[in-house]
């Protein structure tokens, strides 16, 4: 198989490419490398069979060129986690809906498969639980920028659909709350490299409001096993999938178990949401997903428990020296 993984330099994407190359497909990374690294694929620079493009998405004419040479595509590329959202609304909007928007559109061109990357963030502050693929999505106003990434997810998300009308086989997946090794240290994307640095350097865990809201955390492996089982599996063609774990568990309870497994005397210190975020912040209370589809159609199942993940994820972060960022500052939100 040719493949084309668009933010194969990333966190998710890189562990997908690692599977491809091992199983000997011929894997072409297209990534502008914004939050994805070159050492997150170092180990495959220089094979035969491997390439990396440093490109955005947004370059419609290399997007074309590499998605007609590959028989397959995987399109991870995106401004993903609230934090990164919350700095550059405008790069994140345009890259999420424009990116995909040309990445789909030459995928229709060549009429390739193409496996979509989305997100649970689609169900905005839905409190149901679990949450189905088919159920309501709940948003905040627009004022609200956080909701600009649902938004942008869900457009995305119409978008192949409308692909998918017309014949084209693309396959939709929401992915919940993904952590492990390559996690970036500026905590884009999960809480959990941020405890896990902010108990390494021995600075306190800052747990947002009262910690009592709750997330499922999934094991990067199983996300990228529920991406494979998604591009092997022709029933699943036209359809979205929650990918994820169903354990559920508070972010106070996270910040605990994180330091205790990394046996670190830091303090868990609660922070109100308008001192990290800015006035007009809304979070998600809850956020379990309903795997029976995913079950179903595509056989998935998440193996990793939570504690044995974190204790692979704390490893890999001490021997990549998890040195602490700049200190971040509050964000602006539009409208506050
Ligand atoms: N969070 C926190 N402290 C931090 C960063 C995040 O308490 O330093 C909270 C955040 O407010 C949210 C939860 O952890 O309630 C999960 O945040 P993350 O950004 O990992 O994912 P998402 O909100 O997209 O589910």
């Amino acid at each position: 198989m040719r493949v084309l993984v668009t933010g194969g330099a990333g966190f998710i994407g890189s562990h997908l490419v690692d599977q491809l190359v091992g199983r000997g497909d011929d894997v072409c990374v297209l990534d502008n490398l914004s939050t994805g690294r070159i050492d997150n694929i170092r180990h495959h620079l220089g094979r035969p069979r491997f390439a990396l493009v440093n490109e955005t998405i947004l370059n419609a004419d290399v997007v074309n060129r590499l998605v007609e040479a590959s028989d397959i595509v995987f399109h991870l590329a995106a401004a993903v986690g609230v934090p990164y959202i919350m700095e550059d609304p405008l790069g994140a909007i345009s890259t999420n809906v424009e990116g995909t928007e040309i990445v789909l559109r030459a995928a229709f061109r060549f009429w390739r498969k193409i496996v979509l990357a989305s997100s649970s963030e689609v169900y905005g502050k839905s409190t149901k639980a679990p949450l189905a693929e088919d159920d309501d999505r709940v948003l905040g106003p627009t004022t609200v920028t956080r909701w600009s990434y649902s938004s942008s997810k869900a457009i995305d998300e119409h978008f192949a659909y409308a692909y998918a009308a017309r014949g084209l086989p693309v396959v939709i997946l929401r992915f919940f709350n993904v952590y492990g090794p390559r996690i970036h240290e500026n905590g884009y994307g999960t809480v959990v490299a941020r405890f896990i640095q902010q108990a390494l350097n021995g600075r306190p865990l800052t747990v947002h409001g009262d910690g009592r809201q709750t997330r499922c955390f999934c094991y990067v492996e199983d996300t990228v096993a529920g991406i494979l089982l998604a591009a092997q599996t022709p029933e699943a063609e036209g359809h979205v999938f929650n990918i994820g774990s169903a354990v559920e568990i508070s972010i106070h309870d996270l910040a605990r178990l994180i330091k205790r497994l990394t046996g670190s005397s830091s303090e868990i210190e609660f922070v109100p949401y308008r001192d990290y975020y800015g006035l007009h912040f809304e979070d998600t209370p809850r956020r379990v997903p309903d795997l029976r589809k995913a079950r179903r159609v595509l056989g998935y199942e998440p193996r990793v428990p939570l504690e044995q993940g974190l204790e692979r994820t704390i490893e890999w972060c001490r021997r990549h020296n998890f040195l602490l960022p700049p200190s971040r500052r509050a964000v602006q939100v539009t409208g506050s």
